[in-house]
């Protein structure tokens, strides 16, 4: 099959790693299990070998679908000819594990979407670029605040490029997200706007952001600049500031 750069397809084809990987999903026999980008389904079959009720796979290229429908034979299969970045997950299930090899060019939009619909999500198994999963696992960015408000975010293995069809140029890391026992309350666009903002021009202190008055009352210096905040902090800032919005409506 010819492979598509533009879809990020580099197929992982290393048998140990797929083994590995399939183990560090670990299907547990209730779960509903949601796979995006199967591509040629190497990792599926992994996967498949392991009790569960259900797999759904999204794979936006029609070519590796009619591939999947024809080589995958196993009634727990349900294929959606969709693209991942707007699909909805909550549509299958409550309690969904995800898990892919990721497409790179779209796994920041893949990661968002799963923290926007992180009720239905209680855990995630990903491969990232090396640099993304590390920027997501430590920050400082936007999305990795937006994960780590939601999920317990752990850096599994890292993979070289020579495990993958054709190998990419650059070096892969995979991580698990957990869901967090006690979940903050939020209008999730609302947070989102307010971590984009807090982390835009990141080099430049709070105050510039933020009332100073709003930062001293919090204990925050307002001479700080983002990346000095821990997650609690960054949750009291936007907790308050959501408040003072309100008043002033
Ligand atoms: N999981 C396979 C393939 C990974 S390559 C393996 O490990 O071998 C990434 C896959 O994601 C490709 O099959 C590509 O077609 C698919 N893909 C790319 N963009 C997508 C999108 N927006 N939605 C769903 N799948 C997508």
């Amino acid at each position: 099959m010819r492979l598509k750069k533009a879809l990020g397809q580099h197929l992982l084809v290393a048998k140990d790693v797929l083994s590995k990987m399939a183990q560090l999903i670990d299907p547990k026999e209730n779960e509903v299990l949601l796979e995006i980008g199967p591509g040629t389904g190497n990792l599926t079959r992994e996967v498949l070998k392991y009790p569960f009720r259900e797999i759904h796979l999204v794979e936006l290229d029609p070519q590796m679908v009619s591939f999947l429908m024809e080589n995958l034979r196993d009634k727990r299969v349900r294929i959606h000819q969709e693209d991942a970045t707007r699909f909805d997950f909550c549509s299958l299930g409550s309690d969904l594990k995800v898990f892919g090899n990721l497409p790179y060019n779209v796994a920041s939009l893949i990661v968002e979407r799963t923290v926007l619909q992180h009720r239905c999500v209680r855990e995630a198994v990903y491969m990232f670029q090396k640099e993304v999963g590390e920027k997501l696992q430590k920050g400082p960015s936007w999305l990795s605040t937006f994960v780590r408000t939601f999920y317990h975010v752990e850096y599994l293995m890292s993979l070289p490029a020579r495990f993958f069809r054709p190998p990419p140029k650059v070096q892969s890391a995979l991580l698990r997200f957990k869901r967090k026992e006690i979940l903050p309350q939020m209008d999730l666009e609302d947070y989102k706007a307010f971590l984009t903002k807090l982390y835009s021009s990141r080099r430049k202190a709070l105050k510039s952001k933020f009332p100073e008055e709003l930062l001293v009352s919090l204990n925050i210096d307002p001479m700080l600049r983002v990346e000095a905040l821990k997650l609690e902090e960054i949750l009291l800032l936007y907790n308050t500031w959501q408040k003072s919005r309100g008043e002033k409506r």
